[in-house]
């Protein structure tokens, strides 16, 4: 039996990951152990589906808390790594969690991979880490120039898990994605932080011009090419997941207004974030051509869905967004 390690499982993206590898369509009896600190990001409600699954364990913990992440290392064959801390703002506004989780952790994860023999490192990263684009779109041979400190944060790790395929031969593939979106997501997170505001009365904060252009990518069709990377993607390469939709902010808000009926007057500009990168985009060329990727979803019914859910939901988002 296959026994997967998925740190972050509790978050956003891993516990979709973990939904998508227990769901009893295609289910080959794999193993899968969640490893997540819990922290203001973490909620096990998102495993809600899942939580009766008898090869579903959930071990509460820290990512660079060494001892825990070795004996958990000798029990997996794999180790696909979401654990982080993943808010752009926070890390404008305090940096040190973003080292410590995101520098520090992958390194206790690759250190425990090498001496438990672990098979393949799926690393989860961002096309942040390849900085602001005026044009084109950024290939995985691209120079790494981050900018803020989450993508810092992540672009160190993406070096040092690729370190540890060229020194030590572990078998380390990393995933490079754009913006996602979908139900369950932080209400610190922009769609659903404006949906938040919207569905409670208010106005949405929106950064500087609305200008500041995102490649949107629905959770679904990420945890579907994180798949692909783990099941056949080669040892000690970077594959980019993109193809959503690209979109100014202001773009993006006007229809986030739209599906929850409201007009114009609920925009309220603030002043821009620190550092705000223009643009960013991806080539997945790659992942497409070595390992048939595709994004499935249209973006404009997977928005609107996604409103529904907030819609449906505020019992899960309201206090998170309270305490934003
Ligand atoms: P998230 O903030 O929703 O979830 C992160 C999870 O990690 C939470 O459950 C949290 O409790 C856990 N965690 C944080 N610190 C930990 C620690 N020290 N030890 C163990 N667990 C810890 O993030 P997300 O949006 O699901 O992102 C997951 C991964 O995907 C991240 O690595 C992020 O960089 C990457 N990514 C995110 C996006 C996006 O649009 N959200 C896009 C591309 C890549």
């Amino acid at each position: 039996m296959n026994r997967i390690l998925v740190t972050g499982g509790a978050g956003f993206i891993g516990s979709a990951y973990v939904r998508h590898l227990l769901a009893p369509e295609g289910y080959d009896g794999t193993a899968v152990t969640v490893l997540d600190k819990l922290t203001y990001a973490g909620s096990l409600a998102r495993l809600r589906a899942v939580r009766d699954h008898p090869d579903l364990t959930v071990v509460q913990g820290d990512v660079c808390d060494a001892a825990l992440v070795h004996e958990l290392a000798g029990r997996h064959d794999q180790i696909v790594h979401f654990a982080a801390e993943s808010h752009v703002d926070r890390s404008i506004a305090d940096g040190g969690s973003f080292t410590r989780t995101n520098v520090l952790g992958t390194q206790v994860l690759l250190d425990a991979a090498l001496r438990h023999d672990v098979r393949t490192f799926v690393h989860i990263s961002t096309d942040e880490v390849y900085g602001s684009l005026p044009h084109g779109a950024a290939k995985e041979s691209d120079q790494l120039r981050p900018t803020s400190p989450y993508a810092a944060s992540k672009a160190a790790s993406d070096l040092i898990a690729l370190a540890h395929h060229h020194t030590h031969g572990l078998d380390v593939r990393v995933t490079r994605c754009s913006n996602n979106f979908g139900p369950h997501q932080h209400p610190e997170k922009l769609i659903p932080r404006f949906l938040a505001c919207l569905l409670s009365g208010g106005t949405v904060p929106l950064y500087g011009d609305g200008q500041h252009v995102r490649d949107w990518l629905h959770v679904d069709d990420h945890v579907r090419a994180v798949e692909l990377v783990r099941r056949s993607g080669r040892p000690g390469e970077v594959y980019n997941i993109g193809g959503g939709t690209s979109l100014p902010n202001l773009e993006l808000t006007h229809r986030l207004l739209e599906l929850c009926g409201a007009g114009p007057d609920r925009i309220s500009y603030v002043p821009n974030r620190k550092g705000h990168d223009r643009r960013y985009a991806v080539d997945h060329s790659k992942i497409t051509a070595e390992l048939g990727y595709r994004p499935r979803t249209d973006f404009a019914t997977a928005l609107a869905d996604t409103a529904e859910w907030y819609k449906r939901h505020a019992d899960w988002w309201g206090p998170l967004f309270a305490a934003t």
